[in-house]
């Protein structure tokens, strides 16, 4: 499942290229995402648009268009989304395509269909729900020490549930969770609402660390590597304590212990983690 440094690393790629091209027509071949396309909506809104910017909020890639509308692309579980030749052949599974002004498409493709494609208009866009309700970005400055240990005080909820809680930081998956927290020194079930403002540096830095080194690292997907589908990635290859229940810490001479918190495996070395 793509995660938020793959997602950048999309944005990062598409930025340059995209960014001046104009939308002439929407082609969509199946509508059934994780929500219907509305297709005529798409093509209205869509069609005659120039792409004035490529953004990214939690994991939505946002195509920002001309007149303030947006497209909004979620890759869910197996979305890609490629640019391509307008003559080359459709491979399976593209179920939405942007014809461009430069003889090229923008292909959505997804066999898995849990992606979305979706448009908004400028005003729409401010109050979409799917937005509005998301947390800070992590690699934003908002994302700051000050604000979230003044934010959290007297909450019991553990730290690495808190990072994981979209409504409060997007985009910090299970495994980025892991790391980040073994990288800050900070034990996973720690409430997060007595974490000294000392400690809640560590975690920030350590949580933009991690993920900048994954998208450094081209946005490797770590879900395939588990799965062990796709081809093999390079960001588990540093992994520091995800996955190494019973190996021993990096750091020290303990023992990398396994806990569940919240459904989700938490590794962590109860020696340097306090
Ligand atoms: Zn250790």
């Amino acid at each position: 499942m793509p995660e938020l440094p793959e997602v950048e690393t999309l944005r990062r790629s598409l930025l340059p290229t995209l960014v001046g091209c104009r939308i002439d027509g929407v082609r969509v071949y199946d509508r059934r995402l994780r929500y219907p396309v509305r297709t005529r909506t798409l093509k209205r809104l869509a069609a005659g648009r120039h792409v004035q910017d490529v953004e990214r909020r939690a994991k939505y890639l946002l195509l920002a268009l001309e007149d303030g509308g947006r497209i909004l692309i979620h890759l869910g579980m197996s979305g890609r989304l490629s640019l391509a030749p307008a003559g080359k052949p459709r491979e399976p599974h593209v179920h939405v395509v942007f014809e461009l002004n430069d003889q090229r498409e923008l292909r959505f493709r997804d066999p898995r269909r849990f992606g979305l494609v979706d448009v908004a208009t400028a005003n729409e866009i401010k109050r979409d729900r799917r937005l509005t309700t998301l947390g800070v970005e992590p690699l934003s400055d908002d994302f700051n020490a000050d604000r979230l240990h003044t934010s959290t005080r007297g909450l019991r909820k553990p730290i690495k549930n808190f990072l994981m809680d979209a409504k409060k930081v997007v985009g910090v998956g299970n495994i980025y969770a892991s790391e980040a927290l073994f990288l800050a020194g900070v034990h996973p079930k720690r409430a997060a609402g007595r974490l000294s403002l000392e400690r809640w540096r560590r975690v920030i830095s350590s949580v933009k660390r991690v993920l900048h080194d994954a998208i450094e690292r081209g946005g490797t997907t770590i879900n395939d590597f588990q799965n062990g589908h796709g081809d093999p990635g390079f960001f588990q290859l540093s992994l520091r304590v995800y996955d190494r229940e019973g190996e021993p810490c990096k750091r020290c001479a303990g023992i990398v212990r396994r806990k569940v918190l919240a459904g989700r495996s938490t590794f962590y070395c109860p020696t340097c983690q306090r």
